[in-house]
């Protein structure tokens, strides 16, 4: 039996919606509409410290008065704690995680090249704590590939962007899987929440495509399905970077949710349409012409 198609939107609730972060949302609500699929919205409040009290419910109300509306319950990361251990605990169990001692600038001083914000890790705790106190806990991705007899470069395939590659050991290191202060990194918490909600496509903005290789290898590890990957495009703030609360993203102003939908489906290439129906209905059919619907 084919699997019904199930995609996802979500966001980390640090603030409000603002003009990237509805790009996503859009697009993701879109291809499962062109896919006659369900669509779920996760709230991603794993780094609780980050989280701005209420955003949570203040997103879901401006993703509802845009006209999108989850078909199912909303998933809480913060209230999953119990299942993040049971998956870290099965790739102890493997041999395949270890507790690392160290602190970021041991880190940065053992490396030179950092990528995307987390320095390359080099491997030290992977013997062994050598005395140091456990901090964080790591995947040994060489020992998951090994076992599993994975190739080094993991592959996988974006629907836009095309075939995508990474060696995730050289390039990224043995990621972190509980960081130092107890919290769950975000790669564990995706990859154990998209197979817990059955996500069979994930649309997302681009700036999370360089996470995908370690997401699959994470998949194969814990033995979960891998989703088929969407990558949206960035709107980009004054300064060239994606925009985020940094370089002057502002919340969405959704006392016309119809502009900022049309300036959403514009960075995707959608027709804009005068009322928020019309363009909702619109835009299903012109997605469905855009981007190929995947078979499931
Ligand atoms: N919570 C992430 C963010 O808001 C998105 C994660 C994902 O879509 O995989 O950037």
């Amino acid at each position: 039996m084919a699997e019904v198609y199930t995609g996802r939107f979500a966001p980390s609730p640090t603030g409000l919606l603002h003009a990237g972060s509805l790009v996503a949302a859009l697009a993701s609500w879109l291809d499962a509409r062109a896919h006659g699929g369900r669509w779920l919205v996760r709230m991603e409040d794993v780094d609780t410290p980050r989280c701005v009290p209420g955003a949570d419910q203040a997103i879901l109300q401006q993703l509802a008065s845009c006209g999108l509306k989850p078909d199912g319950p909303v998933l809480w990361q913060s209230q999953r704690g119990d299942v993040y251990a049971a998956a870290l605990q099965n790739l102890v169990n493997q041999g395949w995680a270890y507790p690392c001692g160290c602190s970021r600038k041991d880190i940065e001083s053992a490396q030179t090249v950092a990528r995307h914000r987390a320095a390359i890790y080099p491997g030290t705790c992977r013997e062994g704590l050598k005395g140091k106190p456990a901090r964080a806990w790591r995947l040994n991705v060489q020992a998951v590939q090994k076992a599993l007899g994975l190739p080094a470069v993991t592959h996988w395939h974006d629907r836009r962007l095309g075939p995508q590659q990474q060696n995730v050991a050289e390039e990224v290191g043995d990621f972190v899987l509980r960081r130092a202060d107890g919290l769950w990194a975000y790669q564990l918490a995706v990859v154990v929440d998209d197979a817990e909600q059955g996500i069979t496509h994930v649309v997302r903005g681009q700036d999370l495509a360089d996470n995908t290789a370690r997401q699959v290898v994470l998949q194969r590890a814990l033995g979960l399905p891998t989703p088929h990957y969407l990558h949206t495009p960035l709107v980009l703030g004054a300064d060239g970077d994606k925009l985020s609360k940094q370089n002057g993203a502002m919340a969405l102003d959704l006392s016309d949710p119809s502009a900022a939908l049309a300036q959403a489906s514009q960075v995707l290439g959608l027709p804009v349409q005068p009322t928020l129906q019309q363009f909702l209905a619109q835009a299903q059919a012109s997605w469905g012409r855009l981007i190929a619907p995947q078979k499931t």
